[in-house]
C-alpha cells in the first residue's frame, strides 16, 4: 500500500461540518480503521506523499510508478493499492495505467469524507481496494480505482460530482466491476492499450513536456492559447465546447499553434461523448488531433507522455485511438 494523502486520510470537525485538512493520518491508521482488513492480505505500507491531490504532479507520479514496479516485480506481491485524493485521482490512475509495466493489479482509491466524519466512507472503500488488488481474477485490466462499491478502468473513470460520495463514473465504456463489504464481480476487460502493451514509460530525468488544458466559452478570445504558446507549452488540449469546438478568435490561434509546432487536442468541457475528426473543424486541414473519448485532463496525461515519443499529429492521433 502507498499512501499519497487525500481525503480519506483528512481530519477534521466530527460534527457535519466543513472544514478538513486532507492527507493527516498515516497509512497504518487508515489500515487500523477498516476492521478486518488484514485477514484479506498481509499488508506492506508506506507513505510516498501527504497531500491533496490538488497538488499532484510529476514528481509523485514518479516516485508511484517506480515503487509500484519495484513492489509488483517481487513474486509474493499480489498487487499494489494507492490511497490518494479524489479530485485529480483518474490523472494519477490513468498515468500510472499508461508507465507501469506489470501484468499485476494497482488500485487507486479515495474517498469524499474525512476520516473523521460521520459516516466517512474511506474504511469500506480502502477495505474493498485491498479485496480488489488480492483478487486472483485482478490482473490484466490495467489500473482500477474503486470506490462506492464500484470498481473503475483507469482509462473511463472521472469525478463528476464535487461533495457526493457516487461522484465517480464511468459514462463510456462502464465499470470494470462491482465490489460489496469485500466480495468482487468483475465485468470485461479493458478494450484500450495499456501497462504492459504500453509504449510509454517515464522519462528518467527529463521532466515531461509541458502541456497546457485552455476552456473554452461562449466569446472567448484568442488570449489564453497565445499565452501557452508563448509560455513553452509544447502541446495545449482545448476543453472545447461541444464537439471539441472553438469560436473563430480562439480557433485562429490554435491553429497559429498547430502551424509552429505545437500539439492541438480537441477535447470537450461537456463531460461526455466522442470527439471525432473533423466534424466542424477541418483538423486535417490544421493538424489538430481529436481526444476521442479522453476528458481533457486524461487527454493531457496522454499527450504529455505521447509527446515524449513524437510530435507528429498524425502518429499523436493514432495513439488517442490506441490507449
Ligand atoms: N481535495 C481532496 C483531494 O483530492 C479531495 C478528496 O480527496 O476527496 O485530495
Amino acid at each position: 500500500m502507498l499512501a499519497t494523502g487525500g481525503t480519506i486520510a483528512g481530519a477534521g470537525r466530527p460534527r457535519p461540518a466543513h472544514g478538513y485538512r486532507s492527507g493527516i493520518f498515516s497509512i497504518a491508521s487508515l489500515i487500523a480503521a477498516a476492521p478486518g482488513i488484514e485477514s484479506l492480505a498481509r499488508l506492506d505500507s508506506a507513505n510516498v506523499a501527504s497531500i491533496g491531490s490538488q497538488d499532484m504532479g510529476e514528481s509523485v507520479w514518479r516516485a508511484l510508478a517506480r515503487r509500484a514496479e519495484e513492489a509488483l516485480s517481487e513474486a509474493e506481491v499480489a498487487g499494489v493499492v494507492v490511497t490518494h485524493g479524489t479530485d485529480t485521482m483518474e490523472e494519477t490512475a490513468y498515468f500510472l495505467n499508461l508507465v507501469v509495466r506489470s501484468p499485476k493489479p494497482v488500485v487507486l482509491v479515495g474517498a469524499m469524507r474525512p476520516a473523521t466524519a460521520m459516516s466517512a466512507d474511506g474504511p469500506m472503500n480502502l477495505y474493498n481496494a485491498v479485496a480488489t488488488a488480492a483478487h486472483p481474477e485482478a490482473g490484466g485490466r490495467g489500473v482500477l480505482v474503486v470506490a462506492n462499491d464500484e470498481i473503475h478502468f483507469a482509462r473511463e473513470v472521472a469525478k463528476t460530482n464535487t461533495t457526493q460520495v457516487g461522484t465517480f463514473r464511468s459514462t463510456h465504456r462502464g465499470l470494470a466491476g462491482l465490489v460489496s463489504a469485500g466480495r468482487i464481480h468483475f465485468y470485461g476487460m479493458p478494450v484500450r492499450r495499456h501497462t504492459l502493451a504500453s509504449e510509454f514509460h517515464v522519462p528518467a530525468r527529463r521532466p515531461l513536456p509541458r502541456v497546457d488544458i485552455v476552456y473554452a466559452h461562449a466569446g472567448m478570445g484568442r488570449e489564453l492559447i497565445d499565452a501557452a504558446v508563448r509560455g513553452g507549452a509544447r502541446g495545449i488540449v482545448i476543453a472545447g465546447v461541444g464537439n471539441g469546438n472553438l469560436g473563430a478568435a480562439a480557433l485562429a490561434a490554435a491553429g497559429a499553434a498547430a502551424r509552429a509546432g505545437v500539439a492541438v487536442v480537441r477535447s470537450s468541457r461537456t463531460g461526455g461523448g466522442i470527439v471525432e475528426r473533423n466534424v466542424e473543424m477541418d483538423d486535417d486541414r490544421l493538424g489538430f488531433i481529436a481526444a476521442d473519448e479522453l476528458n481533457p485532463q486524461k487527454a493531457r496525461i496522454l499527450l504529455m507522455l505521447g509527446l515524449t515519443r513524437t510530435a507528429d499529429p498524425v502518429l499523436l492521433q493514432g495513439m488517442f485511438y490506441a490507449y
